[in-house]
């Protein structure tokens, strides 16, 4: 199972220089089961690279499972930049939730929505590539290939979905956009955290910053490392990284999880992973880890 970061900054893209080594294009994450089945999650403008990586690599086609956690726009900004849905030779496959009671609509209709005019000048249902949509709740549970997947409501405005990757090679679980204090989703979330071999989670703020920004819907890099230790996961990615954190803001907040839970990294785009059978290989690359002590070395 191998994952990717593409995008790994959260509300906004950020631009600034001290922000370019861990990167500032907003939520995008790739996964490869053994199977070669490939899954997104989310598509924040990390997606458009990813895109004219699989467009670079496949004629301009590719087929994924793109899994989104919900629309606020820094998880799907990147869809209308997406090489693959330009190409006839693409299959992709789009799963979001669909409430009435949060104010959502389909994932189809909200995704028709965005790719149209006033805000971009082609409509969804023009482009050539095929497109399925699927809307799934909380608790869905199925199967792609070799890969189970599960989903779980985290506590954010207007609603948010956790997903877990279950493969033959290991477990990916990805809790973005989630602030605690909710008992009971706190507990759903630790149980469905429960072993994960790779733990995605919002880490955007300080305990102090959050202070200040409760109710926005997001964790501090204190809450990822608790979530990490009691769901016993193997490893934590810190994800999510606010629009201002500098690289040494987001450096520090990983050397402080790391004394909570030692098998943290904080996400950069680049890094990537490889989940095999009890051991979980990590590439980071240059960016992630000029600078940033703790970061154990590359396997590569
Ligand atoms: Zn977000
Ligand atoms: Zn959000």
């Amino acid at each position: 199972m191998k994952v990717r970061f593409w995008g790994v900054r959260g509300s906004v893209p950020s631009l600034e220089r001290n922000m370019w080594r861990y990167g500032g294009n907003t939520s995008c994450v790739e996964v490869i089961a053994p199977s070669g089945t490939r899954f997104v999650l989310d598509c924040g403008t990390g997606l458009r690279l990813l895109g004219n990586h699989l467009a670079a690599a496949s004629n301009g086609g590719a087929e994924a499972h793109v899994l989104v956690t919900h629309y606020h726009w820094d998880h799907i900004q990147g869809i209308p930049y997406f090489q693959p849905l330009f190409s006839p030779l693409s299959c992709l496959w789009f799963y979001g939730f669909h409430s009435p009671a949060l104010g959502t609509d389909t994932v189809r209709k909200v995704l028709e929505a965005q790719v149209t005019q006033p805000y971009f000048p082609v409509h969804l249902n023009s482009l050539p590539s095929r497109r399925e949509f699927r809307d799934v709740d909380g608790g869905a549970n199925f199967s792609i290939a070799d890969t189970r997947i599960r989903t779980c409501w985290l506590n954010h405005p207007q609603g948010c979905l956790g997903f877990r990757l279950e493969s033959p090679a290991g477990s990916v679980v990805y809790a973005t956009d989630y602030e605690p204090g909710e008992v009971a989703l706190d507990r759903a979330l630790r149980e469905f955290a429960a072993g994960a071999d790779l733990l995605i989670a919002d880490a955007q703020y300080s305990p102090e910053e959050f202070a200040k920004r409760r109710g926005w819907g997001h964790s501090t890099w204190s809450d990822a490392a608790r979530l990490a230790c009691d769901s016993r996961a193997r490893n934590l990615v810190l994800f999510h990284h606010d629009p201002n954190s500098t690289d040494s803001i987001v450096d520090r907040y990983l050397r402080s999880a790391c004394k909570e839970f030692p098998e943290t990294w904080a996400a950069a785009e680049g890094m990537q992973f490889h989940i095999r059978p009890g051991c979980v290989h990590a590439h980071t690359g240059q960016r992630a880890l000029a600078g940033s002590a703790t970061l154990k070395p590359e396997s590569e």
